[in-house]
Order: structure tokens, then C-alpha cells, then sequence
């Protein structure tokens, strides 16, 4: 199984590095024949305006569209705005998931925080509290079809959504030493 990391911009490094802790073999994405051969896909957090242009910029959208329907794909925030059919603003996206998504609903870099959550589908690995870092995230003011939500702050804010094989959340699970999100992911191939 080979996991595909979109390495365009952003902090794909991060998530290459756990995925190798798990023994998981991985491929940098920036070109449209990277994406032969994957099991699943990370498209990393970072800036997704700058994620969206340089995707336009190597002809990436339509074959990621393409192969968006037969694998897992999972975007910690810039990667959820990246997959949402709705934000606030205008910019290139993926769009193909049924959500809509408020960008940088937290304020800016400054008002940057940790919390811990309580994610259900993770319980399967270990019950404890989900460490979850939040760096001008985005919220999900809405998540439509067969998407549903599978984590919330405490005041019922969205955090993170899944619709069949495909995860988005506003945090960064590669920042931290808990692997169990990486792991939900992999569980989804
Ligand atoms: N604020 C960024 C954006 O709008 C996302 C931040 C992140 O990925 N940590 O794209």
C-alpha cells in the first residue's frame, strides 16, 4: 500500500514522517503521474489559496478529481478547504465534497490553540482524549448529503467530517505524537 502525500505546499513533511513511523509507504505528489499506484491520499494543511493555484498551475484538479472517487482522501484543514464544494471566497478548489467550509473562523495566527476532543471513531484504538491543534483553521459551517460530522469543540462547532472514504478536520493531527487519526485513515483503505 502506497499513500500519496499532495507535496505542493504546505507541511507534507509532517505527515510523511508519521505515516513512515507506521511503516507506511508514501509518494510526493506534484505532477499528475504521481498519482498512479496510490492506496489513499493526504492533502496537507498550509495556505490553500497557494495549494489551489500551483494545483491549477500543474494541471493537477482534473486528475485528482478523477481519482478521488476510488480512494481515501483525507484534508487536515487547508486540505478541507482544498475538498469542499462551498467556502467563503472565491479560489481554485477540489470541490467534491459536500460541505461548506469558513475559512480562517478562529482568527488569525496568533489565535492559534490546542484542545482536546472526544472523537468517537477513534475509541477503537484508545479512549483518551484527542489532542487537537488548531493554526487558522477553518470551521465547517455545514455538511450536507451523506457527509456527517465526527468531531466537535464544545460549543457544537464542526471540526471534522467524513463522507464515505473521504476525511477532512480543521486540526492538524500530523503536529502531534498521537497517531490515531493517521491511523482511522489508513483503517478507511
Ligand atoms: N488559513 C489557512 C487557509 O485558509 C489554513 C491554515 C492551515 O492549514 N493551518 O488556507
Amino acid at each position: 500500500m502506497k499513500i500519496g502525500i499532495l507535496a505542493l505546499q504546505g507541511d507534507f513533511r509532517e505527515h510523511i514522517s508519521v505515516l513512515h513511523r507506521l511503516g507506511i509507504e508514501t509518494a510526493e505528489v506534484r505532477l499528475p503521474e504521481d498519482l498512479t499506484g496510490l492506496s489513499g491520499l493526504i492533502i496537507p494543511g498550509g495556505e490553500s489559496t497557494t495549494i489551489g493555484k500551483l494545483a491549477v498551475m500543474y494541471n493537477l484538479l482534473e486528475p485528482l478529481r478523477e481519482i478521488a472517487d476510488g480512494i481515501p482522501i483525507w484534508g487536515p484543514c487547508a486540505g478541507m478547504i482544498f475538498m469542499a464544494k462551498e467556502i467563503d471566497q472565491e479560489q481554485p478548489l477540489l470541490g467534491i465534497m459536500d460541505i461548506t467550509v469558513e475559512r480562517n473562523a478562529f482568527g488569525r495566527q496568533v489565535d492559534s490553540f490546542k484542545t482536546y476532543l472526544d472523537i468517537p471513531v477513534l475509541n477503537k484504538f484508545n479512549p483518551k482524549p484527542y489532542p487537537a491543534v488548531f493554526i487558522r483553521a477553518p470551521k465547517l459551517a455545514a455538511v450536507r448529503g451523506n457527509g456527517k460530522v465526527i468531531a466537535e469543540l464544545k460549543d457544537g462547532t464542526a471540526v471534522a467530517a467524513q463522507q464515505g472514504k473521504w476525511l477532512v478536520t480543521a486540526f492538524h493531527p500530523e503536529l502531534t505524537e498521537d497517531d490515531r487519526f493517521h491511523r482511522y485513515f489508513l483503517s478507511l483503505i
